[in-house]
């Protein structure tokens, strides 16, 4: 059996890369290990009947404004998006809040609760910045990172580019003391960055931070995030795609220095007549299906370098019988209508703290929870009058002393001090209000989706050394591969992990320069 293009994986970085080679005229073939289409995309009843639970993803931030959300049509093959009104809600341990508009002057009045000197700060940045990320952001994501020289002499030609190189350099917890005064205010915008596993001490991130400061967004899929693969999978079919499910890959299959085609674990073996995609993360694509053999060695010590030991999340999924009503919306009435609540102290060192305690495999035992109810904004995800609800709690992998092992000991525990954090804030949660619950440990996320390595939701760690221009390697960062004929796409690529498709997009171009494909999108 031949194809012009396999593509090992249909998480939704493949099938979006398979979509636009399909579109183009190639004959593609998607191959997914696990009997369903999407990886971190999907959607599962995983506590009662009818109560459909997001077992990784759950908000999709740029999908719905991307290129590829317009050209792959998605709209049309089902995928649709609710917009909360009410962003993230930062709850305080005294009970005060604040909640995150995209409306910059709702969200300047929400900062002056708190401090009317960072309110006016707030309100300057969103007029020297907001537009610069606006007209920025999406371009760099999608589409091949720039060598840091190139973006560094962009951004040396403005006052406001050297202030951002050199607020690229600090940490966000530096940027945060230097922009703002009121604990609170830096206690929220730090949870922007954290909530995505960017460590608040970590040199060369501070410039994400200011993105995450000004942007604002958080659309739900409608159905579920396993309804953006759906939509995905109709769109590689929709042009004559193939996808197969429950066809893991054993071997990608490499003669002289070109990738030929691959092997199944079922032992069938399907030629690639230009090219095999990987969507697959690195260690597991180059170490174990193509084979040191076939690489060059500096790029094998690149692969065996490249980690995933950043924090986790532990979660649990709820099917609730009544949404949690919080003792803050007594003083902030939509704190509670909010599309998530986080909770994560009082002062930005309760989130520092909390990383360092991961980082030595200790899980927090104060607070580190983000709440969403997706069945607030789309109700189609339980049964009438009924809610899911998904609680992160961030947490290491590994336990020490007894590593990944120890969750098996300390998971059940671990859970039910998580409800007690979470009810000290939402009395109404109790034991009858809950359902039914699955407990979903680092272990069990990596279980679940072995391509998130130690239960890391973004497919390898997002620090300085593996962003932009370095992921996953530097000169590596085109979707190109030292195998002639072998392509990566996927969180493990620049823009970096989350749901957005960036990967997919950014791979489906580099090969259709290589091969001469028909750029329709263009
Ligand atoms: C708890 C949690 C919450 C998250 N929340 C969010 C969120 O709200 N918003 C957000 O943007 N991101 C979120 N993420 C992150 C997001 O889900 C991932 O970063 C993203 O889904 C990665 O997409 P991908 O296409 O790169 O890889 P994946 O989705 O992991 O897809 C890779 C696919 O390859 C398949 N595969 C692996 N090996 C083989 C093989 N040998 N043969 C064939 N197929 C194979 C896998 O089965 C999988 O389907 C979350 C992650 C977790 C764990």
């Amino acid at each position: 059996m031949s194809y012009d293009f396999v593509i090992v994986g249909a998480g939704h970085h493949g099938l979006a890369c398979a979509a636009y080679l399909a579109r183009a005229g190639e004959s593609v073939l998607v191959l997914e290990r696990s009997s369903r289409v999407g990886g971190g995309c999907s959607t599962e009843e995983a506590t009662l009947p009818g109560f459909r639970h997001n077992i990784c993803s759950v908000v999709h931030t740029h999908v719905p404004t991307s290129p590829v959300y317009r050209d792959l049509e998605l709209e049309r093959h089902g995928v649709r998006y609710v917009y909360p009104e009410h962003l993230r809600g930062t709850i305080f341990p005294d009970q005060r809040s604040l909640v995150m508009y995209r409306d910059a002057n709702r969200m300047a009045d929400e900062i002056a609760r708190f401090s009317a000197r960072d309110a006016r700060t707030f309100r300057q940045l969103v007029a020297d910045y907001g537009e610069f990320i606006d007209s920025t952001y999406l371009s760099l994501m999608y589409s091949p990172p720039l060598a840091p020289s190139l973006q560094s002499a962009q951004l040396e030609q403005s006052a406001e580019g050297r202030t951002l190189l050199q607020w690229q350099a600090s940490t966000p917890v530096q940027l945060l003391d230097e922009l703002f005064e009121s604990e609170e205010v830096k206690v929220h915008f730090l949870a922007r960055m954290t909530v995505l596993g960017f460590p608040p001490d970590q040199f060369g991130q501070g410039w994400i931070c200011l993105f995450r400061i000004l942007k604002a967004e958080a659309p739900i899929c409608v159905g579920g995030s396993g309804s953006l693969a759906l939509g995905l999978r109709r769109a590689v079919e929709a042009h004559g795609g193939v996808v197969q499910t429950d066809a893991a890959v054993h071997r990608i299959v490499v003669h002289g220095n070109r990738a030929i085609g691959v092997e199944l674990k079922d032992g069938r073996r399907i030629d690639a007549s230009k090219a095999v995609v990987t969507n697959v993360e690195p260690k597991k694509s180059f170490l174990g299906m193509v084979g040191e053999e076939h690489l060059p060695s500096p790029f094998v010590a690149r692969v065996k370098n490249y980690h995933s030991n950043g924090r986790s999340l532990f979660v649990l999924h709820l099917a609730l019988s009544a949404p949690p009503h919080y003792r803050a919306a007594a003083g902030n009435a939509p704190v509670d209508l909010a599309f998530s609540q986080e909770m994560f102290g009082g002062r930005v060192e309760d989130q520092v703290r909390a990383y360092r305690d991961i980082a030595t495999g200790v899980p927090p035992r104060m607070e580190m929870l983000q709440v969403t109810l997706p069945t607030l904004f789309d109700p189609s995800q339980a049964p009438a009058g009924r809610h899911t609800a998904v609680v992160w709690q961030y947490a290491p992998y590994r336990i020490e002393p007894d590593g990944p092992e120890g969750w098996r000991r300390l998971r059940d525990e671990y859970a039910e001090h998580v409800l007690g954090l979470w009810s000290s804030y939402a009395p109404n949660i109790t034991k009858d209000v809950i359902l039914g619950m699955r407990i979903q440990d680092p272990t069990d996320t990596e279980r679940h989706n072995d391509n998130l390595v130690n239960g890391v939701d973004v497919v390898g760690d997002m620090t300085p050394d593996q962003m932009g221009w370095f992921r996953p390697f530097a000169g590596w960062s085109d979707y190109r591969t030292p195998v002639e004929g072998l392509y990566m796409c996927g969180g493990y690529c620049h823009p970096g992990g989350g749901v957005h498709a960036g990967a997919g997009h950014n791979a489906a171009g580099v090969i259709a320069d290589d091969y001469q494909l028909n750029r329709w999108w263009d």
